[in-house]
């Protein structure tokens, strides 16, 4: 079973969050295990007052570090002998997450402790003492990390066996070999004057394949030109397929 511990001040909204949908049924089925950690619970004051003035000054207030290690510390009295456990603390600052990182941490790791910031942040002592890695889900900044830890929680989990019904359901998709997914098409085969490529509807499974294979590689080419750039191309088929692509998109062009 693979683990995931999140570290929040609203154990509600992310626990529900997380129990819907496929992370639900596999946390049913037991492939996984969300749980969710109230901050709160592990402050020394009345007020169970979490956060402080930041020294030196300037707006808003700091997660202070006793609360956070405090919870991670009894998260960590949980874990079973042999469990890898990996801290991670959800942060604009860190390196910014992709499909590689939840491969990673789906193959390295059986159990990810999620950290939720909140206000300006928190004291990079808890940092610099508890947690392994910073992860960011983009060059934005959220109120709190409880939707980031709800991201990586679900990529990383949807990676888990038996979650979803089989590895070809995220190894054909958008990010898992550096190509963005070919457009998909559902019923009616008409909607609203817009008609399902033909060749969908032909029942020829190899020719089907070919063109899907071609719309991911000109839509990652169009719209991706960062991935496109990294991608290889070493079969003889691709080679064709990408002489193809080059000539209609010329062809488009003049
Ligand atoms: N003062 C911080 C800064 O400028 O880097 C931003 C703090 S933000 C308002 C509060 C919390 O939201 C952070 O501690 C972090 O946990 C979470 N957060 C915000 N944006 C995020 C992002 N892009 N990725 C991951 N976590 C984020």
């Amino acid at each position: 079973m693979y683990n995931i511990d999140i570290m929040t001040l609203f154990p509600d909204t992310v626990g529900d969050m997380l129990c819907e949908s496929v992370l639900g049924r596999g946390q049913e089925r037991g492939y996984i295990r969300v749980n969710t950690w109230q901050i709160r619970d592990y402050t020394t004051n009345k007020q169970n007052q979490v956060d402080d003035y930041p020294y030196g000054g300037g707006r808003g207030c700091v997660m202070q570090a006793q609360p956070l290690c405090d919870c991670r510390r009894h998260i960590l009295e949980t874990v079973s002998p042999g469990e890898r456990v990996r801290t991670i603390y959800m942060s604009p600052c860190g390196k910014v997450f992709t499909q590689e990182d939840a491969k990673r941490l789906r193959q390295d790791y059986d159990r990810l402790i999620l950290v939720c910031g909140h206000y300006e942040g928190v004291d990079e002592r808890f940092i610099e003492a508890c947690v392994d890695e910073e992860l960011s889900i983009g060059d934005f900044v959220l109120t709190g990390g409880e939707i980031p830890a709800m991201a990586v929680a679900d990529a990383v989990c949807r990676l888990v066996p038996g979650v979803l019904p089989d590895e070809e359901c995220y190894t054909e998709e958008s990010h898992w070999d550096g190509l963005l997914e070919y457009p998909q098409y559902s019923r009616p085969e008409v909607w609203e004057g817009r008609a399902v490529p033909e060749i969908l509807l032909s029942g020829h499974h190899a020719n089907i394949a070919k063109w899907r294979r071609k719309q991911s590689i000109i839509r990652t080419r169009l719209r991706r030109p960062d991935m496109y750039e990294k991608l290889e191309f070493t079969t003889k088929q691709d080679k064709k397929l990408l002489a193809e692509i080059e000539e209609e998109l010329n062809e488009k062009q003049n």
